[in-house]
């Protein structure tokens, strides 16, 4: 398996410790992950050479949906976001004499993602496994984490974050990546260890200061994991990226988009707009979509390709 253009860099700690995993562009049109995960790996090599800086474990980046990032589409055939149903794994990590070498797609991409991770763990046997799936959104002021919501030390590590904290969409979303390695390497890998894992969706897609934000997630992840004890490598004067947001809000709605019907987001929505109930907020195959009730807006679609028109949220005060 030739893993050399999806893997971005590879950082070797000098002592045992976590791996952490990042992967960029699981959707092939959101670069500003893979660009931050250049960026981030150029500061360590750079901060390792100080005698203060001992990085502990070992830090992976890699390409998530590699042939659609080269093309700049969010997916070929599926959204590679959607795909890690159970039983696929399975299938997958069940195959022998070359039967992957059928797969097509982001089924193939699935395929060399599932034997990267397990190959990494194996190899490093790490203490914990920390998974940072940056994303960006196509509308603006899209700054949040989503983390993996049945695991309590997910949580508290997204928390540390400078941005809002989005539950409830593990329920609304199957087959995503953050599920789909959890479940892989629970289950199948030779070392087995503490999984924990977030998704950070750090604005819009072509924002330079997307890629600021993911760069900043990483470092925050890194030193609250263990794996750096100084992290002057970033400016943190825009840490707070959201002050005005709530810190903990969970999904209540979703729209979702019947496939091969029209769905079309008025202009001018951006995350966490605070929407009333009954308001005019697009046009689907229907009529006019109005929002069911009272919250605040997030992930409205702009952009030809999803299956999810927008969300809503309310404020909760707990994580639990
Ligand atoms: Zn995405």
């Amino acid at each position: 398996m030739d893993t050399s253009e999806r893997i971005i860099g590879i950082f070797e700690g000098s002592s045992p410790g976590p791996l952490l995993i990042a992967v960029g562009a699981v959707h092939g049109n959101e670069p500003a992950g893979v660009l931050a995960i250049e960026a981030f790996l150029e500061m360590v090599k750079v901060q390792a050479v100080s005698p203060e800086l001992c990085f502990k474990g070992n830090f992976i980046g890699v390409v998530g949906n590699l042939a659609a990032y080269r093309a700049n589409r969010r997916f070929f055939n599926h959204d590679l976001n959607r795909k890690w149903s159970v039983p696929l794994i399975e299938e997958m990590v069940s195959y022998s004499n070359g039967e992957e070498n059928a797969l097509q797609g982001e089924e193939k991409e699935m395929y060399v993602l599932i034997r990267l991770m397990l190959e990494a763990v194996a190899l490093y046997k790490p203490s914990e496994v920390i998974i940072l799936d940056l994303h960006t959104t196509s509308a603006s002021g899209g700054v949040f984490s989503i983390p993996i919501e049945s695991d309590q030390g997910s949580v508290a590590l997204a928390s540390l974050l400078p941005a809002p904290v989005v539950l409830g969409l593990t329920s609304r979303f199957t087959g995503t990546l953050l599920q789909g390695i959890s479940e892989v390497l629970s289950r199948y890998s030779l070392h087995p260890c503490p999984v924990r894992g977030l998704a950070f969706e750090s604005g819009q897609h072509l924002e330079e200061a997307a890629v600021q934000r993911s760069i900043i997630a990483l470092s925050v992840v890194a030193r609250a994991v263990g794996c750096m004890n100084l992290v002057e490598v970033v400016e943190l004067q825009e840490a707070n990226f959201s002050a005005v947001l709530p810190r903990l809000v969970r999904i209540f709605y979703k729209h979702s988009i019947d496939p091969g019907t029209n769905f079309s987001m008025f202009p001018g929505y951006v995350n966490f707009q605070y929407i009333e109930k009954g308001e005019q907020l697009a046009l689907g195959s229907h009529g006019v979509v109005c929002s069911p009730s009272s919250g605040y807006l997030l992930m409205p679609l702009y952009q030809t390709q999803g299956s999810d028109g927008f969300f809503l949220a309310e404020e909760v005060d707990r994580f639990d």
